[in-house]
């Protein structure tokens, strides 16, 4: 996880092509001037251990709304890693008094993305403190968002594979619209309740709402790029360029396909099917 952290520091200040460069030559992320803000950057060269040496280091891909959160959480307990989702480490930017909020208030409520360099700081320090904390492995949610970042990650650690999930778009503006979020406990809740008939060789989808319990009704706020106009930009951003993102996977073998037939209880099971993971979960909830 180190290496992770330092050199995604360094590749903020360069790029891919530096990264590239970089990784034929001596790492020296502790030398360039991005780096030596960062106060986490050590003169040690990165070091990857194989797979079987550590925890999975998962990508989850998907447009906005499709359930990327959902998923990578439920997948994150179960396989006992972190689930790091950058849209979470910009609002928790968001809502300090940090030097940055007001900066990405503006972007982010637009459905715009930050810079490579305020997410990878971000990113950053959240995989120092994880690793301070003994972390290991990951699954990541919202990053990479652009093939740059893929890049950027790709020069930095091995990733193991990548999760891509998929929801027709009609769905997907109605499930964001219908997101609610606790503002107590924090929990995302969705009032949407999605029945769309089968046509044009498209299979019926139906997702349940997912209400919150009366504890937490009275609290419920909406995200503020969860507006309409904000989800067709995220859609249309998402489209020009996060797509790409999964060609990039693809093209390592590494990517994952997984259409989402319905909502959690049709979704869940099929997931760790396809993932393999059913004994694992028949066993968690055996000692559970
Ligand atoms: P999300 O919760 O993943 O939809 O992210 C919310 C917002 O955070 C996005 O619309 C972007 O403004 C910003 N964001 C999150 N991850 C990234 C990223 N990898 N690159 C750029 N912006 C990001």
């Amino acid at each position: 996880m180190t290496a992770v952290q330092r050199l995604l520091c360094a590749a903020s200040s360069g790029g891919a092509a530096t990264v590239a460069r970089r990784r034929m030559t001596a790492l020296a992320p502790e030398q360039t001037p991005l780096a030596a803000a960062f106060p986490f950057v050590v003169a040690e060269r990165a070091k990857r251990r194989p797979a079987e040496e550590r925890n999975v280091q998962w990508v989850f891909l998907g447009c906005p709304g499709v359930g990327k959160g959902t998923y990578a959480s439920r997948l994150s307990r179960l396989l006992g890693v972190p689930h790091i989702a950058t849209g979470d480490l910009v609002r928790d930017e968001l809502s300090s008094s940090g030097p940055l909020a007001v900066q990405l208030a503006e972007i982010v409520n637009q459905g715009k993305l930050v810079s490579d360099e305020i997410i990878i700081n971000l990113l950053s320090k959240r995989l120092k403190k994880g690793n301070e904390q003994g972390e290991s492995g990951f699954i990541l949610d919202g990053f990479p968002r652009t093939v740059k970042q893929a890049e950027i990650l790709d020069g930095v650690t091995d990733i193991d594979m990548v999760v891509n999930l998929k929801l027709r778009e009609d769905v997907l503006v109605e499930k964001c619209l219908g997101r609610r979020i606790c503002n107590q406990c924090g929990k995302n809740f969705n009032l949407a309740c999605i029945d769309v008939k089968g046509e044009n060789g498209l299979p019926p989808i139906y997702m349940a709402p997912l209400l919150p319990p009366n504890s937490c009704m009275s609290k419920l706020i909406t995200r503020a790029d969860d507006t309409e106009e904000a989800v067709r930009n995220r859609l249309q951003i998402y489209n020009d360029l996060s797509q790409p993102v999964e060609g990039f996977y693809r093209h390592q073998g590494k990517l994952l396909e997984f259409d989402l037939p319905g909502g959690i209880p049709e979704s869940w099971p099929k997931l760790l099917h396809v993932l393999n993971l059913e004994d694992q979960e028949e066993m968690k909830l055996a000692t559970a």
